[in-house]
C-alpha cells in the first residue's frame, strides 16, 4: 500500500443518494471532502440500477401502453405501436449517464475529491482504497461516513445468472420481452418491474408470500392496487412461496407451494425476477477490525447522530435500520453532514412518504390504520374517490382514492394514503401537513385550484369531519 499523505475532514464511502448529498453538504459547510465509490458513476443503487433507470422505463413503457390502449377513447387513431426495446433502454442509459455525470460536476463544483475503488476502513481514522487494478492508496480522515448501501436479498434454491433468474438490475437490461415473467415478490421492485414489463407485452405473475401486495403500506392500499393491476392483466398468487427455480435453455421451470406448506406444483416461465427485500451491504469494509458493530440484521448500529460504535465513524442510507428509499437516506445524508459541521441536523422518521411508481401510483405518508389500530390510537377516517374528482376525469385517471387518517381527540394528520394517478406527487402535500402538525381541518380549508388532482386530497380532509362536497 502506498501513502498518498491526504487527509480529509470527512470522507464518505460510497455515492449514493445518501453519501453524494452528505459530501456536497460537508463541503457547502466548510469541510474538505473525499467520497470513494466502487463504481465510476457516482449516484450508487439509485442513479445506476434502481429509482432512475426504473422510472425511465417505467415512463416509457407507459407511453407505450397508452399509445396501445387508450389513444382511440379521445379521438385520436393510430396504428399498433411497434416496440424498439433497443432504443428505449439506450434511451434509458442516457437519462442514467446525463444524471450521474451531474453528480460528477457538483462534485468539482463543490470542491469533492472522488476516488474510485473499493473502500476498506483500515483504523479508525484510516480508508484504504484499492482501485480495479488492484493499486491500493491509504488517507487520512477525521471522520469517515459508510453510506455503502444494499443488495438484492437472494432466494434459496433460485440461482441468479441475470439472464434467466434475474434481480432488479437484470430487469432493467433485459435485451427481449419475456413471454412469461414470474415476479417472486409482491413489493415495490416486483410491482413496478412487473408493471412495466406487463406494459411492454409479458404476461406478468407475482407470487407473493403473504396474502396480500405492498405489505409495508395501509391495507387498502395494496387491495385497490391489486385490483386495479388485475385489470391490467397481472396475475397474483398470494400466500404462494417459490421453492426452487430450475434455468433451462429455453426457459426456467420454478416449484412452488403453499406459503403454510403443502402440496408443491410447478410454473414454467421464460423469465423469473427474485423481488423480496435487500440486504445491508458491508463486505469488505472492514467492520470488524475497526470495531463497528452490527445489529441482528446486518445493518450498522447508530445513535440518533447517525454515529456508530466507534468514535469518528458515522452511518446512514440503507446500510442502517429504517425504510429503503433515497429520500431517506439523502434526508440522513444532510443531516449527518449538518451535525459533523456542528449544527443539528435531524430526519422526522414519521414523514417520509413512500411511492410505488405504478400507474396509478400509490403513496403513503405517516401512519397506516393497521398501525393506528395496533397502537390502540383513537381515530378518524375521511375518504374521497378520483371517480369524483373533475380533474381525473377530464384525463381519463379515475382509478383510486386519497385516506386521510387524523386524530380523533386534536385533529391532527396521522396517516395518509393514496392510489391514485401522480399519486407521488400529491403525497407531498400531506407530508408538509405531517411535518407542520397540521389538523384535517387546515387542509380542507386551504384553497385548492380548480380542477386539479389535489382537490380530492382536500376533499378527503373534509371527508375526515363527514362534510365531503363531490360526494
Ligand atoms: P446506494 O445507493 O446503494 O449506494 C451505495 C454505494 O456504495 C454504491 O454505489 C456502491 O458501489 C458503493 N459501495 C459499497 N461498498 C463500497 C466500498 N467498500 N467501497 C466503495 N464503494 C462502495 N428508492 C426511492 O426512494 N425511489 C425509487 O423510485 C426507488 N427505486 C428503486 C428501484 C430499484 C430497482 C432499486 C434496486 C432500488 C430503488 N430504490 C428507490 C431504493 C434506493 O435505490 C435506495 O434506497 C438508495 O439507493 C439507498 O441509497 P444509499 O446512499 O444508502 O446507497
Ligand atoms: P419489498 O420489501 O418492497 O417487497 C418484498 C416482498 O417480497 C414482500 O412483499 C415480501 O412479503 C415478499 N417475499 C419475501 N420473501 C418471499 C418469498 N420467499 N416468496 C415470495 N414472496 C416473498 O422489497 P423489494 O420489492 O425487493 O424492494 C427492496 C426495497 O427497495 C424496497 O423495500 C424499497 O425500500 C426499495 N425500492 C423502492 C422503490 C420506490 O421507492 N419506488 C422501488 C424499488 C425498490
Amino acid at each position: 500500500m502506498s501513502e498518498t499523505g491526504s487527509n480529509f475532514d470527512l470522507i464518505v464511502i460510497g455515492s449514493g443518494p445518501g453519501g453524494y448529498v452528505a459530501a456536497i453538504r460537508a463541503a457547502q459547510l466548510g469541510l474538505t471532502v473525499a467520497c470513494v465509490d466502487k463504481r465510476e458513476s457516482l449516484g450508487g443503487t439509485c442513479l445506476n440500477i434502481g429509482c432512475i433507470p426504473s422510472k425511465a422505463l417505467l415512463h416509457s413503457s407507459e407511453l407505450f401502453a397508452r399509445t396501445g390502449h387508450d389513444l382511440a377513447a379521445h379521438g385520436i387513431l393510430v396504428e399498433a405501436p411497434k416496440l424498439d426495446l433497443g432504443a428505449m433502454m439506450a434511451r434509458k442509459d442516457k437519462v442514467v449517464t446525463i444524471l450521474t455525470k451531474g453528480i460528477g460536476f457538483l462534485f468539482k463544483k463543490n470542491k469533492i475529491t472522488h476516488l474510485v475503488g473499493s473502500a476498506t476502513i483500515t483504523k479508525p481514522g484510516e480508508v484504504s482504497v484499492t482501485a480495479a487494478d488492484g493499486t491500493a492508496a491509504a488517507y487520512g480522515a477525521t471522520n469517515i461516513l459508510i453510506a455503502t448501501g444494499s443488495v438484492t436479498t437472494p432466494l434459496p434454491g433460485l440461482d441468479i445468472d441475470e439472464e434467466r433468474i434475474v434481480t432488479s438490475t437484470g430487469a432493467l437490461a433485459l435485451s427481449d420481452v419475456p413471454g412469461h415473467m414470474v415476479v417472486v415478490g409482491g413489493g415495490y421492485i416486483g410491482l413496478e418491474m412487473g408493471s412495466l414489463w406487463a406494459r411492454l407485452g409479458a404476461r406478468v405473475t407475482v407470487v407473493e408470500f403473504l396474502d396480500r401486495i405492498l405489505a409495508t403500506m395501509d391495507g387498502e392500499i395494496g387491495a385497490a392496487m391489486q385490483e386495479i393491476l388485475e385489470k391490467q392483466g397481472l396475475e397474483f398468487r398470494l400466500g404462494t412461496k417459490v421453492m426452487a427455480a430450475n434455468a433451462r435453455k429455453d426457459g426456467v421451470g420454478l416449484t412452488l407451494e403453499p406459503a403454510s406448506g403443502g402440496k408443491p406444483e410447478s410454473l414454467d416461465c421464460d423469465t423469473v425476477l427474485v423481488a423480496v427485500g435487500r440486504l445491508p451491504y458491508t463486505e469488505g469494509l472492514g467492520l470488524e477490525g475497526a470495531g463497528v458493530k452490527l445489529d441482528d440484521h446486518g445493518r450498522i448500529e447508530v445513535d440518533d447522530h447517525y454515529l456508530t460504535s466507534v468514535p469518528g465513524i458515522y452511518a446512514i442510507g440503507d446500510v442502517i435500520a429504517g425504510a429503503m428509499l433515497a429520500h431517506k437516506a439523502e434526508d440522513e445524508g444532510l443531516a449527518c453532514a449538518e451535525i459533523l459541521a456542528g449544527q443539528s441536523g435531524h430526519v422526522n422518521y414519521g414523514a417520509i412518504p413512500g411511492v410505488v411508481y405504478t400507474w396509478p401510483e400509490a403513496a403513503s405518508v405517516g401512519q397506516s390504520e393497521e398501525e393506528l389500530k395496533a397502537q390502540g390510537v383513537d381515530y378518524k377516517a375521511g375518504k374521497f374517490p378520483f371517480a369524483a374528482n373533475s380533474r381525473g376525469r377530464t384525463t381519463g385517471d379515475s382509478d383510486g382514492f386519497v385516506k386521510i387518517l387524523a386524530d380523533a381527540g386534536d385533529d391532527r394528520i396521522l396517516g395518509a394514503h393514496i392510489v391514485g394517478p401522480d399519486a407521488g406527487t400529491m403525497i407531498a402535500e400531506l407530508g408538509l401537513a405531517i411535518e407542520f402538525d397540521a389538523t384535517a381541518e387546515d387542509v380542507a380549508r386551504t384553497c385548492h385550484a380548480h380542477p386539479t388532482l389535489n382537490e380530492a386530497v382536500r376533499e378527503a380532509a373534509l371527508a375526515v369531519d363527514a362534510r365531503a362536497i363531490h360526494i
